[in-house]
């Protein structure tokens, strides 16, 4: 078991040519620094990737303890693919730099919950022989100041919380977690007065090659579902692609997105992009409206605590209707319409 006073909680911030400066999520940087703050150990950010300047000024005004910013042609190149950006971490993780600093029993590597960087995790993970954890729904250290993690496992069935061991542990946490500490954020930013080492390691090693990548055009003009504050989504009980275009229609009326469950995604109703749910993504929309969907644990994960969920289902006992602030009771095709009409108005 891991004691607090040698922990080290590092977040890994990819800074692509696509984001350019813009921070979008500070969540990783924010846990590492309030769980170093509690249990009085390190708190690190490793800055990769041709636009780094916002991390950078965000990591340093947290006040981590370390900043790790990767330099070189390589970083310029090569930030977009997985397999480079593993190349770079890998390469500044077994700098001698980086290696003098290492004295720590725990590390723990924090990423964002998304496709691009869970893939980043897995593959560091072999690199530099750590513990994958996936998905983390929560990260604490208990009364004895052992590092715990929460996850959610069997679809959704079920919560875990348990110790970590020693070693060096790669967790992804979505965007958005605030990670419970026991002080409150004024404490801990008086405890830790902000002085950042800032560290620049230059990587000349040979760069892979970029893998060819087909750009698709996109194939849909509607609204994105990332940052929507309203969301129509529809599930099995659509049952046809027409169901969809309404619900397009209504998102559009209402400013909203649309989203999708897994069996409509299956059927080729909404795009694979759309899915919501343990598989799919992550949203946290402030209204959810969920068509057609009986509500399982593997779907809901999908839609943040605090997000209010309207429902429509035709059967009275769907399980959604225990999740829902406001339930209506029917079929889709009479209130869909009807709706519809009703904002035109
Ligand atoms: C490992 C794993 C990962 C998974 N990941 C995901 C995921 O990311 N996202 C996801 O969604 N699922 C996921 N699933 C699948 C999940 O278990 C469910 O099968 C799925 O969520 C059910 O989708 P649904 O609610 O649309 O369909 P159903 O459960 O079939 O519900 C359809 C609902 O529509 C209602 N209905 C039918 N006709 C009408 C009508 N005319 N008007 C109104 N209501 C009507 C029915 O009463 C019913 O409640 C995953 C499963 C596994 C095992």
């Amino acid at each position: 078991m891991s004691t607090h006073n040698s922990i080290r909680f590092c977040a890994i911030l990819l800074a692509t040519e696509n984001q350019g400066n813009v921070v979008h999520d500070q969540t990783c940087l924010r846990a590492a620094q309030a769980l170093a703050t509690q249990c009085a150990g390190t708190a690190e950010a490793i800055v990769v990737g041709p636009g780094a300047g916002e991390w950078i000024q965000a990591a340093c005004d947290l006040g981590v303890d370390h900043l790790w910013v990767a330099t070189g042609e390589a970083t310029t190149r090569c930030a977009s693919q997985a397999p480079q950006v593993v190349d770079l971490l890998a390469s500044l993780m077994l700098s001698p730099q980086y290696l003098q600093t290492t004295s720590h029993a725990t590390t723990v590597y924090l990423i964002d919950a998304d496709a691009t960087h869970e893939e980043i995790g897995a593959r560091l993970a072999v690199h530099i022989d750590a513990l994958p954890l996936g998905r983390c729904q929560q990260i604490t250290l208990d009364e004895s100041g052992a590092l715990c993690v929460t996850q959610s496992v069997f679809g959704g069935r079920l919560r875990v919380t348990r110790r970590l061991s020693a070693g060096i542990h790669i967790a992804a946490l979505r965007q958005g977690l605030s990670v419970q500490t026991t002080q409150s954020p004024e404490k801990a930013h008086a405890a830790r007065p902000p002085h950042t080492t800032h560290h620049q390691i230059t990587l000349t090693g040979p760069v892979r090659p970029d893998l060819p990548v087909l750009t698709l055009p996109r194939a849909e003009q509607h609204a994105s579902l990332e940052g929507a504050k309203l969301v129509m989504s529809g599930g099995r009980g659509i049952g046809c692609e027409a169901g969809f275009t309404l619900l397009y229609q209504i998102a559009d009326q209402l400013g909203g997105a649309v989203s999708a469950s897994l069996p409509a995604v299956d059927a080729g109703w909404a795009p694979i992009a759309r899915q919501v749910g343990q598989s799919g993504k992550y949203i946290r929309p402030d209204i959810y409206v969920a068509v057609g969907i009986s509500g399982t644990p593997q779907h809901m994960a999908g839609i943040d605590p605090h997000t209010r969920i309207v429902a429509i289902n035709k059967d009275p006992e769907a399980p959604i209707f225990n999740m829902a602030q406001l339930g209506i009771v029917g079929d889709w095709e009479t209130i869909l319409p009807a709706l519809s009409e009703a904002l035109k108005t």
